[in-house]
């Protein structure tokens, strides 16, 4: 039938066009969702046909298809990048370790790979500051750190990312008396929208470093991060499963009590299996790479995270598991702090992580349990609750209050909608603030009356970016249309 119209109403000619470009969109040539798009780019009035480039992050739930990606490995061929995209009026964003759940780091015009930008520029052993080019990931960095004498006091879970990107989204560890990464922070250098690079301290250009600490990508690209950093310690840990009602009972007294306290739950399970790291001067008593490996990838990785397709396939094994696992799981060492602080991630997850006030934890906890009895969710991946100090960076997730998080996860694939968005319910009710790399269904609307500072950071924004050169749709979601 439609042969017959073809013919009829645009003849033979009609009908080669719409072969032809049915044909391109079948071998790809095209494809909307982009990954081998061919798009025309607006250069000074001409278009220029350019291949699109592929960009996913780490959990593979997101995908974008930039014009350019680009590795520079200088700060002056970021600099002129930056500019090269304002005169092209392109959008431009950095990424350091793609480690983010949320679309923070994409972008469709110029990205920049810093994954080469990643040397540490400057020691002063005096005064315990280092300063690393911004690409560095935390792996190395750590490493190298202890060969100089230091350490960051605290970590998050993994060393996976770039310190750029980690204190750009407000990353954290655990710890009542230890703030957020970048409260480690003491100096930086910064590309703005013109090319042109700001030096900011508490000293210098102070409004901006106090937004900067935690930018959001939005301000500019991090060149060279200072870090205040503490003399290298070795941690004793401990870690073990407990009754998840005992832990919640004594949380106070568990998270007072120890430098760093976190626990992770599978819902479920009796127990919660806790870990308690402590400065310590005894020497390394590290585990073994067996042991190591069976704690974080096949215990903490892959069994914890697959008990849920146990009980279906398997009930017996799963009981025994749930019976038997929390038991045998029990680890005393002492190592030095950033292998402790961080383990490895083999399985690929989805997250959602909310802050809300410390006071709130057990609360918050209680109703959780409510809302997975209700709704009937059985969640394949654990929670995890973790302790902040209040800091006053102005989008901090800690900002202001001492902060409990309290993260949820599913594995890539799975459907997260009704469980995620349930959680952030329940979460808003305390006033929870959504880790900014994390995945949330908030906007500026709804965030803006959190932070009792987003107004400075909006002036800082307009100041540094007023063309939103590195904005893109999740900040402006998030944070707004620069105005
Ligand atoms: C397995 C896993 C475990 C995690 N564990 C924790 C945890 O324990 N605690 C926690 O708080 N978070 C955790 N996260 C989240 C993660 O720490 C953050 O999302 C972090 O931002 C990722 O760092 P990245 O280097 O991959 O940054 P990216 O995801 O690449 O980028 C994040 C943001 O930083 C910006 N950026 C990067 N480099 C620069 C630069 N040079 N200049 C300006 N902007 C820049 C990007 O544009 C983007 O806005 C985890 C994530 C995963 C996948």
């Amino acid at each position: 039938m439609s042969r017959i119209i073809c013919w009829d109403q645009y003849g033979k000619n009609g009908c080669k066009t719409l072969a032809i470009v049915l044909g391109l969109f079948y071998f790809g040539i095209y494809r909307s969702e982009g990954i081998v798009s061919i798009h025309a780019v607006q250069t000074g009035g001409q278009d220029r046909v350019t291949k699109r480039q592929s960009w996913d992050n780490w959990a593979g739930n997101l995908h974008s298809s930039p014009i350019e990606i680009f590795r520079p490995t200088t700060e002056d061929e970021i600099v002129a990048l930056v500019q090269q995209a304002a005169n092209r009026g392109l959008r431009i964003k950095a990424f350091g370790a793609k480690h983010s759940f949320s679309g923070i780091a994409i972008s469709d015009d110029y990205i920049l790979d810093l994954t080469s930008y990643d040397q540490i520029v400057e020691v002063d052993s005096v005064n315990g500051y280092v300063t690393v080019q911004s690409g560095k990931k935390l792996s190395h960095l750590s490493e190298e750190l202890f060969t100089y004498g230091f350490a960051m006091e605290d970590m998050g879970d993994i060393a996976y990312q770039s310190i750029a990107g980690a204190i750009s989204t407000g990353t954290h560890g655990t710890g009542a008396t230890f703030g957020c990464i970048p409260t480690q922070v003491h100096s930086m250098r910064i590309i703005t929208a013109d090319g042109s690079v700001l030096n900011c301290s508490k000293d210098e250009n102070q409004d901006i470093f106090h937004s900067a600490r935690v930018s959001l990508g939005a301000l500019g690209i991090l060149s060279t991060i200072t870090l205040k950093c503490e003399t290298a310690f070795n941690l004793h840990a401990v870690e073990k499963p407990i009754a998840l009602d005992e832990v919640m009972t004594n949380l106070d007294d568990f998270v007072d009590s120890n430098e760093h306290f976190e626990f992770f739950w599978q819902p479920n399970m009796q127990n919660a299996f806790t870990k308690q790291n402590n400065r310590t001067t005894r020497p390394e008593e590290p585990l073994t790479d067996w042991e190591n490996f069976k704690n974080d990838v096949l215990i903490g990785d892959f069994i914890a995270n697959n008990l849920v397709k146990v009980d279906r396939i398997a009930p017996p094994l799963s009981r025994f598991i749930r019976r038997n696992l929390p038991v045998t799981y029990r680890e005393d060492y002492v190592d030095r702090s950033y292998r402790v602080f961080t383990s490895e991630r083999k399985v690929k997850f989805v997250e959602m992580e909310y802050f809300i006030p410390r006071a709130a934890a057990k609360d918050a906890m209680e109703r959780y349990r409510t809302f997975l009895q209700q709704t009937g969710i059985v969640p394949s991946m654990s929670i995890e609750m973790r302790f902040t100090a209040a800091d006053d960076i102005p989008l901090s997730m800690s900002t202001d209050r001492e902060t409990c998080s309290f993260a949820i996860h599913l594995r890539t694939h799975e459907r997260y909608q009704q469980y995620f968005e349930g959680f952030e319910t329940l979460m808003r009710e305390f006033d929870g603030r959504p880790h900014w790399g994390k995945m949330h269904f908030q906007t500026k609307d709804t965030l803006m009356h959190l932070y009792p500072q987003w107004e400075q950071f909006q002036v800082v924004r307009k100041k540094l970016d007023p063309d939103g050169r590195f904005t893109n749709a999740y900040l402006n979601r998030v944070l707004g249309q620069i105005e």
